[in-house]
């Protein structure tokens, strides 16, 4: 049994063409034609034989041989471009006036407006690129800081992608021989036992479990860490916002949609995104507008990575007001909380942080800060860098999207309840199989092998025109 062969719709037969540098004004402005009709119409344009790979200089013209701009054309003829499709760039000068008419003069020869993405999703759709690598190009466009760019590049080369099938290798492996022996009965159970099933099976989790990790500090590098702000009025809140986004010169936006209170805001720590829920706004009210706003936050609750809890340094240690206690209640258990205890400055008590283990054996952090002098915030912000796993993101990062990580926590899920099967007694060898063909579909969606097409058009949509 192989694995199922990439099931891409096929590509499309039109040609297509658009601006592929910036907005604005520029040096160089790059006009980009992909499809069959690219060489064609990229020799009319350019009015001179084109060589693959060659830089010909040559004047553009318009249909009625007037001059538009004066630059080089290249050609790539298919399968070896971009998009695997023949490519021709006309690298005009960056004038949007010029590079407007030579895009318009490439439809007037039969090229259409490329879409969002969609040099991108040829590329995808002619094999180019896997879609974990496709979703990188998109990522390394947008990156804002080195790190997050160095690690959506690393992604871009493949490395995720490699590493999600070698997993998928393991997966099929064991397909392989499990589906053989269900075609053998007789020799079952002990085929099983020979083979060590249970063993290679464990193998492959360790190998996704340290995969998961990786791919979630990616997310977060990605898509930054929501932080849910707790604390009674008047604790000192919008003076720690306040600080944290004075000392990082971070921009301050509002979420859009939030009316009224504003109880979501994205700040960057170190080149991470913050999103910052005040969960101040959030008490029982029978006003409509207002319930919006705090279903809104208790959902950005629910995908928080982290919880501060703002108490007041004068305040003694350990009692907690009943209105914080009974959110921290309401929160899920498994969120990891930092206790600030702010305005150091008031109770003469030194900034600092220190680390407690409760009696669970969770680990409960403290720090002790001056939101108004900005003594002891440079603990906090090292606190959140290590939940935001940045301090780990280094070499071997890759950048990874939510959906990645939800579909390794769903392959994750079926090979558990696979291992349950095959450590049974006497093993139920058909939901084995099963178990282990629903992990690799989860597996395969992240590569684009196993996906539906509306889930390509949201992928791919996201892009800007001329990707
Ligand atoms: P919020 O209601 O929790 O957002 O609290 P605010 O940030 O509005 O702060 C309430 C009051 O406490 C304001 O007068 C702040 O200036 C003051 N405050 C906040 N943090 C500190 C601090 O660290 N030291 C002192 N002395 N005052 C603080």
């Amino acid at each position: 049994m192989t694995p199922t062969p990439a099931a891409r719709p096929l590509p499309p037969a039109d040609t297509i063409v658009a601006i592929a540098t910036p907005p604005g004004r520029g040096g160089v402005g790059i006009v980009r034609l992909s499809g069959p009709r690219a060489h064609d119409v990229g020799t009319a344009i350019a009015g001179r034989t084109l060589e693959p790979r060659v830089a010909t200089y040559a004047t553009f013209r318009d249909d009625a041989g007037a001059p538009i701009d004066a630059g080089l054309a290249l050609l790539f003829p298919a399968p070896h471009s971009y998009t695997g499709e023949t490519v021709v760039e006309l690298h005009a000068h960056g004038s949007p006036a010029a590079l407007r008419a030579l895009v318009e003069r490439a439809v007037a020869l039969g090229a259409r407006h490329a879409e969002p993405g969609e040099f991108t999703r040829r590329a995808f759709l002619e094999g180019k690129l896997d879609l974990a690598q496709a979703e990188s190009v998109a990522d390394l466009i947008e990156a804002s800081t080195a790190t997050a760019a160095r690690a959506a590049a690393r992604s871009l080369t493949g490395e995720f992608s490699r590493e999600v099938r070698a997993i998928v290798d393991g997966v099929v492996e064991l397909r392989m021989f499990v589906e053989a022996t269900l075609d053998f009965p007789d020799e079952d159970i002990e085929f099983v036992r020979a083979d060590n099933a249970a063993g290679k099976l464990a193998g492959v989790q360790a190998r996704l479990a340290a995969l998961l990790v990786r791919a979630q500090t990616g997310a977060r590098l990605r898509e930054g860490l929501t932080v849910v702000l707790i604390g009674r009025p008047n604790v000192g809140k919008s003076s720690l916002l306040n600080r944290l986004v004075r000392e990082d010169a971070a921009i301050v936006t509002p979420v859009a949609g939030t009316t009224r209170d504003t109880v979501e805001r994205q700040i960057e720590l170190a080149g991470i995104p913050l999103h910052v829920v005040d969960t101040a706004g959030l008490r029982e009210t029978d006003d409509a507008v207002e319930r919006i706003g705090i279903d809104r936050a208790w959902a950005a609750i629910s995908r928080a990575d982290l919880a501060l809890l703002l108490v007041d340094a004068r305040a003694a240690d350990g009692t907690l007001h009943a209105d914080d206690a009974a959110l921290l209640a309401r929160l899920p258990p498994s969120l990891p909380r930092i206790v600030v205890h702010n305005k150091t400055d008031l109770a003469q008590t030194p900034a600092r942080d220190q680390r407690e283990s409760d009696a669970d054996g969770r680990v409960r952090e403290h720090v002790w800060l001056s939101a108004l002098t900005g003594d002891g915030v440079p603990h906090l912000e090292a606190a959140m860098r290590a939940h935001a796993g940045v301090e780990s993101a280094t070499e071997d990062t890759f950048l990874a999207r939510r959906r990645h990580v939800a579909a390794l926590q769903a392959a994750r899920g079926r090979l558990d309840a696979a291992g349950l099967h095959i450590g049974a007694a006497s093993p139920p060898l058909e939901l084995f199989a099963e178990e282990l063909r629903a992990a690799q579909d989860a597996l395969a969606s992240i590569t684009g092998e196993f996906t539906a097409d509306d889930l390509l058009g949201e992928i791919f949509s996201r892009f800007c025109i001329g990707k």
